[in-house]
């Protein structure tokens, strides 16, 4: 009888938790009420590895490091470090909020969108805009 195969070994090989190797077996196999360890038979291996390595791939492939070039921190949302991801979520960029940046907010929102009467709501209080557009959007959940 060849060598069978646990979970685990598979786990280790693709890099991934056992716990998931598991559950996607128990989805996959039709164990018959059998309840004993995991014995995987070439086979079902091949299987699993081709299940997790597409997925391994597609996780190798998410940077670790911020994507702004010269940056290199770690990345903490959407490929960029706290600081560049603070600056794209203030301004819907990874640069610096310069003086043209300043002038360009007199007539657009951070994100880009127009101040028109219509798009333009004023705070009484404070007398500053704020984005209608914008405002729509934080309604919905953010696109993760
Ligand atoms: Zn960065
Ligand atoms: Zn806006």
């Amino acid at each position: 009888m060849p060598d069978r195969i646990t979970p685990n070994d598979l786990a280790a090989e693709l890099g991934v938790s056992t716990s998931i190797v598991r559950r996607w077996l128990r989805e996959q196999v039709d164990r018959a009420g059998e309840t004993g360890p995991w014995l995987i038979d070439e086979d079902l291996a091949g299987r699993v590895r081709a299940h997790f390595g597409a997925t391994a791939a597609a996780r190798a492939k998410r940077p670790v490091n911020c994507t702004v070039d010269e940056c290199g921190r770690a990345a903490v949302a959407r490929g960029l470090c706290r600081m560049h991801y603070n600056r794209w979520d203030r301004h819907g960029s990874t640069d610096r909020f310069d003086a043209a940046d300043h002038q360009r907010a007199k007539t657009h929102c951070p994100h880009g969108h127009e101040y028109t009467p219509e798009n333009t709501l004023v705070y009484p209080s404070d007398g500053r805009r704020r984005c209608r557009a914008c405002r729509y959007h934080r309604t919905k959940p953010p696109p993760r």
